[in-house]
């Protein structure tokens, strides 16, 4: 195990409790795992547990044993989102005392693509009917520039294509972006390493840090593993859980699809195995692509 030396490097792997890990969130959390220990860093885990309605009661438990019995043991204790609602109540004040939050009371049919207020919210505060969700107003001609360590520069028109997204929702629970941005900068996130799914979402993420302030962490978005059609693989399109059985297997599988090198044969624990991706971490040798399917082999 790699001793965590390097306090300028703490990396995090943050799945949300809806189903038992796949190979989908293996690779996600091997390569953010990876990218951290070879770097000397830590490695957290956070449980992105915000949205009872869509959680899968008893996932989480499943997806850190998954971890676990894969070797991907993290550093200190699991953050669980769905405890730290004050922390975000303080963010969303100090938001609104800035005068960057509107109330907003369009409902599913009134909301324009991507999820933005089209009605007349925010001429018509006093008078809204309840309930109301609360938006981060994002000025028109707002462009997020960051530089994805994988994608290269990535520019983002978030005023035209992702305006005033929701920070509370209209059910009163805590919206994704504002819960992430807080406890990245909470956990003293350094490095993020995530799927290519969550590319618009960090310039959302990166407006809110800009907002409140905080330091806004190196990030690197992986390919999203497809099937052969194409489709995400994800909890949604049924991608099976991993047997925890073939867990070395299933690291190898991971490592493939990254394009690292394959440990020898005669590495047969998830120890050796992760040891070995982690002194020989390229993560160049992965295409700095948005999506690429399961079975596609290395050229
Ligand atoms: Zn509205």
């Amino acid at each position: 195990m790699q001793t965590t030396s390097n306090p300028r490097y703490r990396g995090r792997f943050a799945p949300s409790p809806t189903g038992p890990l796949h190979l989908g969130s293996l690779i996600a959390a091997l390569a953010s795992y990876l990218d951290a220990r070879h770097n000397g860093g830590s490695w957290l885990v956070r449980m992105e547990d915000l949205d009872p309605p869509r959680e899968v009661p008893g996932s989480a438990r499943l997806i850190l044993n998954s971890l676990q019995n894969h070797g991907l043991q993290w550093d200190g204790e699991v953050l669980h989102q769905s405890r730290r609602g004050a922390a975000y109540a303080a963010a969303l004040a100090k938001l609104a005392a800035g005068g960057h939050l509107f109330d907003c009371d369009c409902t599913r049919a009134q909301i324009g693509p991507e999820g933005s207020c089209r009605g007349d919210c925010r001429e018509r505060q006093a008078r809204l009917r309840a309930p109301t969700a609360t938006r981060v107003a994002v000025p028109p001609e707002c462009h997020i520039r960051f530089r994805d360590r994988a994608l290269g520069w990535s520019d983002t028109a978030l005023g035209r294509d992702l305006p005033d997204f929701v920070v509370k929702r209209k059910d009163g629970l805590d919206a994704y972006q504002l819960a992430v941005v807080v406890d990245d900068a909470f956990q003293g996130i350094t490095d993020i390493v995530r799927g290519s799914d969550l590319l618009d979402s960090t310039a959302r993420q990166i407006f809110l840090q800009q907002l409140l302030a905080y330091p806004t962490p190196r990030y690197r978005h992986i390919p999203l593993i497809t099937d052969a059609a194409g489709d995400k693989f994800s909890k949604q399109t049924h991608a099976p859980a991993l047997d925890d059985c073939s867990a070395c297997a299933n690291l190898r599988a991971a490592l493939a699809f990254l394009r690292q090198p394959q440990p020898p044969t005669d590495l047969g624990s998830t120890g050796q195995i992760l040891a070995f991706a982690t002194r020989h971490w390229a993560p160049g040798n992965t295409p700095a692509v948005l999506s690429m399917p399961a079975t596609s082999k290395p050229d």
